[in-house]
């Protein structure tokens, strides 16, 4: 173990209260693709922002449900797995310390992994609802349908992911878990997007240990106290030990 691992180790060892930020890294060894990764995608003359937004849902649903389905192809059909990092995360919930997970994934992976306190930053693709009437729809039945309908007032569905120009939900409650813990682990984000890549920043202002695992490095590393640079499965494996103590 080189030295960034055992500091971690030792810091996890202490940790009771555990805060979790991931990003879509956390998922790519599932198979599914990070952001960056899926960019070949933003196609058609506009660009993720204008597509994947509530006003273009509003204004013109069936081009939207067009291109989300596309944007969004491998990951509406994929049946994916937890990997071992959601599967540690969950492992160290089960060894006795409150561990909540704060994710910015829509991929439900963690929840199927087992960890029970998740906030979804970021919504989920799991499910879509009518705006009339708030009723819930399951992916397969959006995957059977071109246009996914409510099958109660035939309304076209809203995916429950969050939409660029909608509230991030769950976000002071995020802020709050981070800035309660005694460790703040984030996994496997570019720390981009806002208002999120500021829950980092305010725990570290809060006097919380903070930690980043992560391939590439980061605009934000500087504000953490430690940097674990490596693939989330590789390091989750070798912090097994930590799961007994
Ligand atoms: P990002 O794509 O901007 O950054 C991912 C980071 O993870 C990169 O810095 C990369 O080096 C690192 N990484 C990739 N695989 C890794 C691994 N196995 N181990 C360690 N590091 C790894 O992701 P982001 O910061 O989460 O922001 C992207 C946005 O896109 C988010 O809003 C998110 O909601 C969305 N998104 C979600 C998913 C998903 O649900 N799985 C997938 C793609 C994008």
């Amino acid at each position: 173990m080189n030295d960034n691992l055992q500091q971690l180790a030792a810091m996890l060892a202490e940790a009771r209260r555990i805060a979790v930020l991931s990003g879509a890294g956390m998922s790519t060894e599932s198979g599914i693709p990070d952001f960056r990764s899926a960019k070949g995608l933003w196609q058609q003359g506009l660009r993720l922002e204008e597509m994947v937004s509530i006003d273009y849902f509003r204004a013109s649903p069936e081009a939207f449900w067009q291109g989300f389905k596309q944007i969004f192809h491998t990951k509406l059909l994929g049946n994916y797995q937890p990997n071992d990092g959601h599967l540690f995360l969950a492992a160290l919930e089960r060894s006795g310390r409150e561990v909540t997970v704060l994710t910015q994934n829509i991929d439900g992976l963690h929840t199927r992994a087992g960890s029970s306190r998740v906030l979804e930053l970021h919504g989920t693709l799991l499910t879509s609802s009518c705006p009339s009437c708030g009723r819930r729809h399951t992916l397969e039945y959006i995957n059977h349908h071109e246009l996914p309908l409510c099958t109660y007032c035939m309304d076209v569905l809203k995916p429950d992911v969050v939409l660029y120009g909608e509230a991030v939900p769950h976000l002071e409650e995020a802020f709050d878990a981070a800035m309660d813990a005694d460790l703040l682990l984030v996994m496997g984000s570019s720390l981009e997007v806002s208002p999120v890549n500021l829950i980092p920043v305010e725990a570290g202002r809060a006097g919380v240990a903070t930690v980043l695992i992560n391939y590439t490095p980061t605009r934000m590393d500087r504000v953490f106290d430690l940097c674990v640079q490596g693939g989330i499965g590789d390091t989750c494996r070798a912090l097994a030990p930590v799961l007994a103590r």
